[in-house]
C-alpha cells in the first residue's frame, strides 16, 4: 500500500457489488475493522491522521435483530436515507440510548418533524423552505441538529443538492435558523468506474469548501466534509473527507436498486 501513489486508487469495482452480509457480532466487528483499516491506509496515503475521519455506517433496508448486532459491535451513529425508516427504527430501538441517528437523505417538508424528532444530523440540506421547517419543528422539540449542506458536484440530474455557486448564499441564509449547527458540506460523486471522475466531485467539494470558508457567516466553521461511500469512500479520504457514510461494505449489498434513493439512476 505505501508505495500506492494517491491518484491510483480506485472505486472498488462494486459500485454494485457482492458485499457479503454480515450474520453475526463478530462478524460486524470484523467489517468495521476492515473499513477502519481502509480509511487508515486511505489517511496514510495522504498524510492525514485516521481520528479525523469519522466513520458513519449506513442502515438503510437493514432490519432491527442486524442492527442490534452492529450496535453490538460497537456502532453508535447510523445513517438512515428515508425519514420515515429512521423515525421507525429509532422507536423500536429506543433502549439503545448511545446510539445516534442520522439522516443523509433527501427530505421533504412534510417529513421534517420525523428528522427533528429522531435525528442527530442531517446530511442532506438543499433548501430553505426544509430549514425553516426544520427550525420550526426543532423549536418546537428543545432541540437543534447538526447539519450539511448537500452540494451536487457531479452535475448530474439524477443528484440532490445544490449548485455549487448557489452555496454562498444559502449559507448566509441558514444565519436565520438558529437551531441548525452548519458543520459543512455533503455531496454524492458522480457513480462511475473512472477514479478520476469520482475524485474530481469530491475534490470539487473541498475546493468549495475552502472558498466559502473565507466569507462564511461568523462562527459557522465549515469543517466537516462529508462524502464517500462503499464504492469510493478511500478517494473521498484521499480529498478531504471528514465523514465517510459506509453502508454496504459493513451490512452487506442491497437488493434494492440505488434508484430506489437516487430519482433517475439506473437500476
Ligand atoms: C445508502 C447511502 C450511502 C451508503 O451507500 P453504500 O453503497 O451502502 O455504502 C451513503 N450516502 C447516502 C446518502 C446513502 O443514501
Amino acid at each position: 500500500m505505501r508505495d500506492t501513489p494517491a491518484h491510483a486508487t480506485q472505486p472498488r469495482a462494486a459500485l454494485h457489488g457482492h458485499y457479503p452480509h454480515a450474520q453475526s457480532v463478530a462478524e460486524f466487528r470484523q467489517r468495521l475493522v476492515a473499513v477502519q483499516d481502509r480509511i487508515a491506509a486511505a489517511c496514510a496515503r495522504a498524510g492525514r491522521n485516521p481520528a479525523d475521519v469519522r466513520l458513519l455506517p449506513v442502515s438503510k433496508t437493514i432490519d432491527e435483530a442486524h442492527i442490534r448486532m452492529a450496535h453490538a459491535a460497537g456502532c453508535r451513529a447510523l445513517g438512515e436515507n428515508k425519514p420515515q425508516e429512521l423515525a421507525t427504527k429509532a422507536e423500536a430501538m429506543a433502549d439503545l440510548t448511545d446510539l445516534r441517528w442520522c439522516a443523509i437523505g433527501h427530505l421533504q417538508t412534510n417529513k421534517a418533524r420525523l428528522v427533528a424528532r429522531f435525528a442527530h444530523e442531517f446530511h442532506a440540506l438543499d433548501r430553505l423552505r426544509v430549514a425553516e421547517a426544520l427550525e420550526r419543528r426543532l423549536q418546537a422539540e428543545g432541540r437543534g441538529l447538526d447539519v450539511y449542506v448537500q452540494v451536487n458536484t457531479s452535475g448530474e440530474a439524477s443528484k440532490w443538492g445544490l449548485p455549487p455557486e448557489e452555496a454562498a448564499p444559502f449559507l448566509r441564509a441558514l444565519g436565520a435558523y438558529p437551531a441548525l449547527r452548519v458543520r459543512g458540506l455533503m455531496t454524492l460523486a458522480m457513480f462511475s468506474a473512472d477514479a478520476d471522475r469520482v475524485r474530481a466531485c469530491f475534490a470539487g467539494l473541498r475546493t468549495l469548501r475552502d472558498r466559502l470558508r473565507q466569507d462564511a457567516p461568523a462562527g459557522m466553521t465549515l469543517d466537516d466534509l462529508s462524502m464517500g461511500m462503499s464504492g469510493d469512500y478511500e478517494i473521498a479520504i484521499e480529498e478531504g473527507a471528514t465523514v465517510v457514510r459506509v453502508g454496504q461494505a459493513i451490512f452487506g449489498s442491497r437488493a434494492l436498486p440505488d434508484s430506489h434513493y437516487w430519482p433517475g439512476m439506473g437500476g
